[in-house]
């Protein structure tokens, strides 16, 4: 009897707290606005869990960061801004006064292009704190053609940015920034 009442207690907890978002989805795009694939965030106790299930990536290793922008403007994503950095620290996950928030370890890419990897950001949350990734402009999830040597300013000799994907709240945001605006012309 002491099982069942236990059992329907967890069930009632898990019918509340809906409203906070604990995961979102961010959509990854290359520099000529094909979509590689998507990266799964979920609030943990630790921090943010990424889940990464990417193609169309140049094989081999890449640094990969979250910025302080949300915005993926191709080819060189350079409105995606810095390395997310709400504690003013230095770059580098090796830099003794490091790391920056969203400063990540390499991923590594297979020969195929593919890559399918978790990994941890534990100085980030979807919370609604100093450290959390929906800022009033929405962050970003940067990936870099070279790879993070976790020492060098500001941001690890990393190389060109190659794809980008915005995290935001508002799944529908970025569809309709792009929908039909400039046509009518017809009549
Ligand atoms: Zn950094």
């Amino acid at each position: 009897m002491k099982k069942l009442v236990a059992a329907l207690a967890v069930l009632l907890l898990a019918g509340c707290g809906e409203e906070n978002i604990t995961n979102v989805d961010v959509e990854m795009h290359n520099a000529v606005g094909d979509s590689l694939g998507t990266i799964k965030l979920g609030q943990q106790a630790q921090g943010v869990k990424l889940e990464l299930d990417l193609e169309g990536l140049p094989p081999g290793e890449h640094a990969l960061h979250i910025h302080e922008k949300g915005e993926c403007e191709a080819p060189d994503f350079k409105s995606a801004g810095n390395h997310f950095n709400p504690d003013d620290k230095e770059h580098g996950l090796l830099h003794p006064k490091g790391a920056h928030a969203g400063d990540l370890p390499n991923i590594i890419v297979e020969d195929d292009g593919k890559v399918k990897a978790e990994l941890m950001a534990p100085q980030v949350s979807l919370k609604e704190d100093k450290t959390s990734l929906f800022t009033k402009d929405g962050t970003a999830i940067v990936i870099d053609e070279g790879i993070d040597d976790g020492m060098t300013q500001p941001s690890g000799d990393s190389g060109e940015r190659i794809a980008c994907g915005r995290i935001s709240k508002d799944k529908d945001e970025k569809s309709t920034k792009n929908a039909q605006d400039d046509t009518g012309e017809e009549e």
